[in-house]
């Protein structure tokens, strides 16, 4: 069911960036009754041939979106949650974890294949009178004027300008001068992902593995693994994560399976043996970004807004950087839906900031303390976490603080309870957007936060 907001006018809202973020933020911007076009540098919708943890916090949004069932019909819903150790002893088992989550949650813990999710979202968008162009990088940004050029020298502007073009955004890097604000810099992990169809799997233990979809992680010194079917039980993602070895400068390269199969021996023979089965392989270097002072910008003739990977890159080892993009695009689309006049559009950018800045960039803090629990070396440290975990293998609800996250009785709630809308409505509640004659929401201070930074 769809519940939008409409807002007494109806305003351009400019996009740059067609990825989950984007297109996130397109619709909901889109239901609450504005005018959305976004630019991609791509000449087409392309995400990657890998898998995707949608957790109840944002499949929660994607169900009042009204997406094309074929997303829901394609998603697979682990029915159980295992971290194991590298050797295959079981150290975590959460039983029943599919009707856990919808218990809890009241929505559903999802695999999707990012192909399937991707094509879902944009099929959405485009039904909801989104208009796209493609092909177009933006290469300028006027932060003053709320100008952006395409590099072929097109011209356009928005009375919102929003950033969602990702790790290596154009947008932050001309917000903030170069020497203030930096480049992404590796975290010192890097992910091979691999998705493997039935097709190439015979050994029956690992088809029956797969058909059966569960959500498995195992832990090693400065590794660990995580595998989950895809697309009804017929595919199987697996990202391993382990120490960067790409050249400086080197984001993406073709890997090679020996050197990524000898990386894992003497492992769980499960995922060995499904490691065997890979052709092929691509390395993705994770990286990271310095946290910004600010993710909003409003002068008088300008409202900018970041949100996704371009201003809060994460590790991925709580499956939560797509679903964070979803939530902002939903508290923004949504505070967008409030607005009753353009001189508005500040204070909902500003609202925006104070409701999603602190969660993300405290999520972003939660993925490196988890590879710090994921990946301990052998030794008196490891022992205490797996005294620790087996200890509470067998009961139904784990003591705070779990260092496994995603089970935590604390942080699991903080993660997956989290309703974006219910957020803005509570936000707005207690600040309307009520119509003042000749109200103005002035910028404060230096809205990109130099001055308090530097
Ligand atoms: C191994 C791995 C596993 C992950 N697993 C999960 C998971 O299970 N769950 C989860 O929630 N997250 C996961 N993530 C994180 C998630 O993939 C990202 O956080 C998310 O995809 C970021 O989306 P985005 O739209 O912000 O950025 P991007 O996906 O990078 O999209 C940016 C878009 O902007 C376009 N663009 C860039 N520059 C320009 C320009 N100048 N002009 C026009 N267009 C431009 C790009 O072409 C692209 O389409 C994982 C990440 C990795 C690396």
């Amino acid at each position: 069911m769809v519940d939008a907001v409409q807002p007494a006018i109806r305003l351009d809202v400019v996009i740059i960036g067609a990825g989950i973020s984007g297109l996130a933020v397109a619709i909901e911007t889109a239901l609450s009754g504005h005018h959305v076009v976004v630019f991609e540098s791509a000449e087409g919708i392309h995400e990657i041939g890998a898998g995707i943890n949608v957790s109840p916090n944002a499949s929660r949004i994607l169900q009042r979106w009204g997406l094309p069932a074929e997303m829901w019909t394609s998603a697979t819903e682990p029915t159980s949650l295992s971290v194991r150790r590298y050797s295959g002893e079981i150290l975590v088992l959460e039983r029943e974890f599919d009707t856990k989550m919808r218990a809890r949650y009241d929505a559903p813990f999802i695999e999707l294949h990012r192909v399937d999710f991707q094509t879902a979202l944009y099929t959405r968008a485009k039904e909801l009178g989104v208009e796209f162009r493609f092909g177009m990088r933006i290469s300028k940004l006027n932060y003053e004027t709320g100008e952006i050029t395409s590099h072929t020298g097109l011209s356009a502007k928005g009375d919102v300008v929003i950033a969602a073009d990702g790790l290596w955004s154009v947008c932050r890097a001309q917000f903030l001068p170069k020497d203030f604000e930096g480049v992404p810099r590796p975290t010192g992990d890097l992910a091979y992902r691999l998705v493997l169809t039935l097709d190439q799997i015979q050994d029956p233990e690992l088809r029956e593995w797969v058909s059966k979809p569960s959500l498995d992680v195992w832990i090693g010194p400065h590794s660990h693994a995580v595998g989950y079917s895809l697309r009804g039980g017929t595919e199987f993602n697996i990202v391993l994560l382990v120490p960067d070895d790409l050249p400086n400068g080197i984001s993406k390269q073709a890997g090679s399976v020996e050197e990524m199969r000898a990386l894992f021996t003497g492992w769980d023979p499960i995922l060995t043996k499904f490691i065997a089965v890979a052709d092929s392989v691509k390395k993705w270097k994770l990286m990271h970004r310095k946290e910004m002072r600010r993710w909003v910008y409003a002068s008088s003739n300008s409202n900018f807004a970041f949100l996704g990977d371009s201003c809060h890159p994460m590790l991925p080892y709580l499956g939560q950087g797509a679903n964070s993009a979803i939530e902002d695009g939903a508290v923004l689309g949504r505070l967008l839906g409030h607005i009753q006049n353009k001189e508005q559009i500040g204070k909902a950018l500003e609202m925006y900031e104070q409701l999603r800045k602190p969660r993300g960039d405290a999520i972003v803090k939660e993925t490196f303390a988890q590879r710090d629990v994921f990946q301990v070396v052998d030794g008196p440290k490891q022992r205490e976490r797996d005294e620790l975990l087996l200890s509470q293998l067998n009961e139904e609800e784990k003591h705070a603080p779990f260092p496994i996250r995603l089970v935590c009785p604390q942080v699991q709630p903080w993660l997956f309870g989290y309703d974006a809308c219910a957020e803005v409505d509570k936000a707005v509640s207690k600040d309307p957007f009520v119509v003042a004659k000749n109200e103005k929401t002035e910028p404060s201070l230096d809205k990109r936060g130099i001055a308090a930074g530097s």
